[in-house]
């Protein structure tokens, strides 16, 4: 039985009255790793749109009868932009259609949710959010990385490496001067050297140990373990392929290689940086 606190999305509304939308987070690709909550709006929903990094197999959950749009990049075609998807959403919400927004990780973690859920506000239609496990937290429990480690790590920072055009840079003064913080880039595959040259330019030492971790909770994980002045390199290792999230800081060595499958544990980090 699930409690009484979870929201019962099955009534279906009609004529003038929307639809509610749902942004789900899927979590980071094990589908296991969604919430009860987000996998029972899942199962309830009229509508589900999903992105490319939401698991599918989700998607056997849907009512047979459920209408999926995939807005995901697929090989060969371009994903719909954002304000494509909020069209979408609004227009099944107004079918009066109760939607599930089915999102990787978790929809307010560089996710976009935030953005989706103005525009379904300024519209009038309903809007609730199920947090999900995000990239961040899936990747070090799968690799054994305690973000946060007492005497090790007090804090954690979620930045992303990609910058948009017109936006401002990250201070990696401030990232680099906090010894005890653990640093997670997300969509960083592409500007590891970048990360690299920023942080050591800025004082964090060229040891610092820096973990790779790519399709992480997937059964096609793979994660690399090496120094930040080596991530460039490491960053072109086989089988480390997006989606891939780079964490740095000294917790990264406490991950056991031995036992997390697909960890690779570049030669120069151990004498680097003793445990
Ligand atoms: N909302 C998502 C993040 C979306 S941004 C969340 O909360 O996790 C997309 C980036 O997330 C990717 O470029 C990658 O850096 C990271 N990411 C998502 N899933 C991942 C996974 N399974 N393994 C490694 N990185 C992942």
């Amino acid at each position: 039985m699930l409690p009484d606190s979870v929201v019962d999305i099955t009534r279906r509304t009609s004529g003038d009255v929307p639809g509610h939308v749902w942004l789900v987070g899927a979590g980071p690709g094990d589908p296991e790793l969604i919430t009860l909550k987000g996998m029972r709006a899942l199962q309830q929903a009229d509508v589900v749109i999903y992105d490319r990094l939401a698991p599918l197999a989700l998607l056997d959950h849907c009512r047979p009868d459920a209408i999926r749009v995939s807005v995901g990049k697929q090989a060969g075609w371009h994903s719909v932009p954002q304000e494509g998807i909020h069209g979408l959403l609004v227009r099944y919400a107004w079918e009066g259609r109760n939607v599930v927004r089915l999102k990787g990780g978790d929809p307010f973690v560089f996710g976009r949710g935030g953005e989706e859920m103005i525009a379904l506000r300024r519209r009038g239609i309903p809007v609730s959010v199920i947090p999900g496990v995000t990239a961040a937290s899936g990747c070090a429990a799968a690799t054994g990385i305690p973000l946060t480690h007492r005497g090790v790590a007090a804090g954690v920072c979620l930045s992303t490496a990609h910058r948009q055009e017109g936006a401002a840079d990250l201070d990696w003064t401030a990232l680099a001067a906090d010894r005890h913080r653990t640093l997670v880039f997300y969509m960083g595959l592409s500007q590891a050297g970048r990360v690299a040259d920023e942080l050591v330019r800025r004082g964090l030492p060229a040891g610092t140990p820096v973990a790779l971790i790519a399709c992480g909770t997937m059964a096609r994980q793979r994660a690399v373990r090496c120094r930040l002045d080596n991530l460039m390199a490491a960053a072109h290792s086989d089988g480390l392929v997006s989606p891939c999230l780079i964490v740095v800081g000294q917790v990264v060595m406490l991950a056991d290689p031995a036992s997390v499958p697909w960890m690779e544990s570049r030669q120069d980090i151990a004498a680097a940086c003793p445990a």
